[in-house]
């Protein structure tokens, strides 16, 4: 048998097995930095297998090694675990049963599928060089897993030298998988402004200062930070999402509180972004005799894909399934994953996996409380996986 055909069969075999995990830890769904019912499932799991593992990375987090045949590079590969806080309103026999909770972005088939490629790995440790590490990864809607389980030294002993991720997309049909080079998601702030103006009788508005015109004109100002301030080939976000002011109909506002986020997929527009903002909020209160206060809180970064190593992984994936379970992510969203972490430190790449059956448009997107997937396309997940991380770990190019 091929070293395809072997990976293949045993990916198809191993479905029920990633199926009955995955509803396990749909049915118990945990947000991050709670995932320890998750995190003992993988434990179980690899305890099984007999694959070594530290778990308490970052609280819950799990890092495996499944080492091959004799000393070469590493891999690593990558599954989040983490939960939203949501009502599922799927009437499904795998229903989460923790109320107000819900994988409603598929990282309970991360997880599943990579407990997959990892009985595929270890079964044919003698096919590879070097080493593949697991990533079980907490708190990946926020605040982020990542940076705190590399900050502890996940990607250390042994050094990994390429991390690889797949998200589960149901807007794509099932098994398909996509990957691209450049970037696949923008960085994330958010931004916090408060407008301080004087407060004082309505009928009297010539003594007082109000917060609510100054807010009125800046969010109108805020508006060309992105339309006159950033080139427009560079993609960008500025949403005021939350405005707060005023106590009653009769009073000045003397404050208004603004919020809302800022996305970018390079790093020197997102200082541009900044800067533009604090000049039109200085310019629009000074117009108006007021003061403000800015705090950003910079989120993720953008995550970049290994150009190199996206072709050789689209190369691979290709040979495994055929040039019709490729396809090209077209464009970047300008949603956020903390995989960017994983990125900056090595070459990396995050991939999609379709989920979505013959006919994606059934499905509701992610972060619906109906969301849901086509199990089956975890087959091509583990077995993406396992001949990615084989090939990488056998390709002597560089
Ligand atoms: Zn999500
Ligand atoms: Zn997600």
């Amino acid at each position: 048998m091929t070293l395809n055909e072997t990976i293949l069969r045993r990916s198809e075999e191993l479905f029920e097995y990633m199926q009955k995990i995955r509803r396990e830890i749909h049915m118990h769904p945990e947000p991050g930095f709670q995932e320890f019912n998750t995190s003992g499932i993988i434990c179980e799991n690899l305890d099984k297998l007999g694959i070594p593992y530290k778990s308490g990375f970052a609280q819950t987090g799990v890092v495996a090694l499944i080492e091959g045949r004799g000393p070469g590079k590493v891999i690593g590969l990558r599954a989040d675990m983490d939960a939203l806080s949501l009502f599922e309103e799927n009437d499904v026999p795998y229903k989460s049963k923790r109320e107000g909770f819900m994988h409603a972005c598929g990282h309970d088939a991360h997880v599943a599928t990579l407990l997959g490629a990892a009985t595929v790995l270890n079964e044919n440790r003698d096919k590879f060089d070097g080493a593949v590490k697991l990533f079980f990864q907490p708190a990946e809607e926020g605040p982020g897993g990542a940076e705190p389980m590399i900050e502890e030294g996940c990607m250390e002993n042994p050094h990994v030298d390429a991390v690889i991720a797949f998200h589960v997309g149901n807007g794509y049909k099932t098994g398909l998988i996509g990957i691209h080079g450049g970037p696949t998601h923008a960085a994330q702030n958010e931004l916090r402004i408060t407008i301080t103006g004087k407060g004082g009788h309505a009928a009297t508005p010539e003594k007082g200062i109000d917060a609510i015109v100054i807010a009125a004109h800046a969010i109108t100002a805020l508006q060309t930070v992105v339309s006159r301030s950033i080139d427009p080939l560079d993609p960008a976000v500025l949403t005021i999402g939350t405005i707060k002011g005023g106590t009653r109909l009769n009073i000045i506002a003397e404050q208004v509180e603004l919020s809302g986020t800022i996305r970018y997929l390079k790093d020197s527009v997102g200082e541009k972004i900044h800067e533009a903002i604090r000049r039109v909020m200085d310019g629009v209160t000074k117009a108006f005799g007021g003061t403000y206060k800015i705090e950003i809180l910079e989120g993720y970064p953008a995550v970049y894909n290994d150009s190199d190593l996206a072709e050789k992984l689209k190369g691979w994936v290709i040979d495994l399934l055929g040039p019709k379970g490729h396809f090209v992510v077209d464009r970047p969203t300008m949603g956020a994953e903390d995989f960017a972490y994983f990125a900056r430190k090595v070459p990396s790449v995050f991939m999609r996996l379709g989920v979505g059956g013959d006919d994606p448009s059934v499905y509701y997107n992610h972060h619906s409380s109906r969301f849901d997937i086509d199990e089956k396309g975890m087959i091509n997940g583990c077995a993406g996986f396992a001949k990615m991380a084989i090939e990488f770990l056998n390709d002597k190019g560089e």
